[in-house]
């Protein structure tokens, strides 16, 4: 028995420009992704459902080292800086 690959849907990502991800606070880069998605759905043709999805990355505000605990108080000692 051999396995059967069935493609059962495909999604399009759109990777909005650089700057308005970067400058952009939370709440108006949701805005502005809902603005980018109601965009193409004007534009173009085909299109069943969009979906937003946000990339982010956790870091320590103080040092930018990338965040490895589970919790968002203690990140295994990457600085010095004690929150209480
Ligand atoms: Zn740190």
């Amino acid at each position: 028995m051999a396995m059967k690959l069935t493609y059962t849907g495909v999604s399009v990502i759109v990777d909005v420009e650089r700057p308005l991800a970067g400058y952009l606070d939370s709440k108006n880069l949701h805005y502005a992704a809902r603005d980018v998605e109601d965009q193409i759905k004007r534009h173009c043709d085909g299109i069943d459902s969009t979906e937003i999805l946000f990339r982010t990355e956790k870091t320590c505000e103080y040092c930018g080292s990338n965040w490895t605990e589970d919790g968002d108080i203690y990140n295994g000692g990457c600085c010095r800086r004690v929150l209480w």
